[in-house]
């Protein structure tokens, strides 16, 4: 179960962005709970005590509300309380001089051991000299592949993708999962939305006239499809760009590296590529989770070390 690498990620003090992200949290939970009111209380709940077949309908309907807006709402908050991959102290990359068969989680394993954390320290010297080895001025520390510094959080953030308003933190390695979650669920909850809305929303001016409707039930069902109608649209379009991206192994701060590549180095096919962000474990694959197994297997997911294709150049 998700038992490894738990960290909790309380909101950023470090930025003004943190008023505007608070901001956009009620935002999100005063949108649930519009939809919320709107599909079930004035829309499908009544209909659940009309004559058959509409009670079918009704409750299918509020069903596949109730399990959406679970599993969205639980993806939400893993996004925004899983640290997203800090650099351990003292980071060194995987040197020459260490034997070739020790895997990423036993150097993991080596960065939090306080005994390795001496020689780790004098060894920094040594990684600032190395002219291909990244190293990051502002969090004085080694930077591991992929790693970039965010300048909201104010530190290197291990596989970062982009910084998130909408779930105030960073999305990276140890969330970005998560966060494909939640814009799925989302999209998907949004859709359904729309379509169960519609009906409503085309007596909304017959109603209106016939004040058939209380004008709060009305204001709410209109305000409720136009924003569901808006949302779905848009998350549309970010559910097609992080497939593409997740089965091409990028995250969007890469794409302009990417273009520039003639081949990809990460890219290792789809399914190997697929792996690396949702775990092997076809169980966890829609669930905000990772198994233990695949946290300790998959390398990818511990943000540190990530395969390359044997024929790019590194
Ligand atoms: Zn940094
Ligand atoms: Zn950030």
């Amino acid at each position: 179960m998700d038992c490894a690498c738990v960290v909790i990620n309380p909101f950023r003090l470090c930025s003004a962005l943190r008023v505007l992200g608070s901001f956009m949290v009620l935002l999100f939970l005063a949108i649930v709970a519009l939809s919320y009111y709107a599909v079930v209380v004035v829309a499908w709940g009544p209909r659940l005590f009309h004559s058959f077949p509409l009670p079918l309908l009704a409750s299918s309907i509020i069903v596949i509300f109730h399990l959406l807006l679970a599993l969205l709402i639980w993806s939400y908050f893993m996004v925004v309380f899983r640290d997203p991959g800090a650099v351990p102290a003292n980071w060194r990359p995987f040197l020459d001089e260490e034997s070739p068969e020790r895997t990423a989680s036993a150097m993991l394993a080596d960065f939090v051991a306080p005994e390795t954390r001496a020689s780790a320290s004098s060894s920094l010297e040594g990684l600032e000299r190395r002219p291909n080895i990244n190293y990051c001025a502002r969090c004085q520390n080694g930077k591991p592949p992929r790693c970039h510094h965010c300048s909201v959080c104010q530190r290197c953030v291990l596989k970062m993708d982009h910084h998130c308003v909408w779930v105030v933190n960073c999305v990276g390695a140890h969330n970005y999962k998560f966060f494909l979650l939640f814009l799925l669920y989302t999209f998907l909850e949004t859709v359904l939305d729309t379509f169960v809305l519609l009906p409503s929303f085309i007596n909304f001016f017959g109603d209106a006239r016939r004040h058939s409707s209380s004008p709060g039930n009305l204001a709410v069902t209109f305000l409720a499809f136009v924003l569901n109608l808006a949302f779905a649209l848009s998350l549309l379009c970010f559910v097609v760009m992080h497939t593409s991206l997740v089965l091409s192994n990028t995250t969007t701060i890469e794409v302009y590296e990417k273009k520039k590549a003639v081949a990809w180095k990460y890219d290792i096919g789809k399914r190997k590529n697929f792996e690396q962000v949702f775990g092997a474990k076809k169980l966890f694959w829609f669930l905000p989770l990772f198994s233990a197994e695949d946290l300790e297997k998959i390398p990818a997911l511990q943000g540190l070390d990530f395969p390359t294709r044997s024929d790019v150049e590194p």
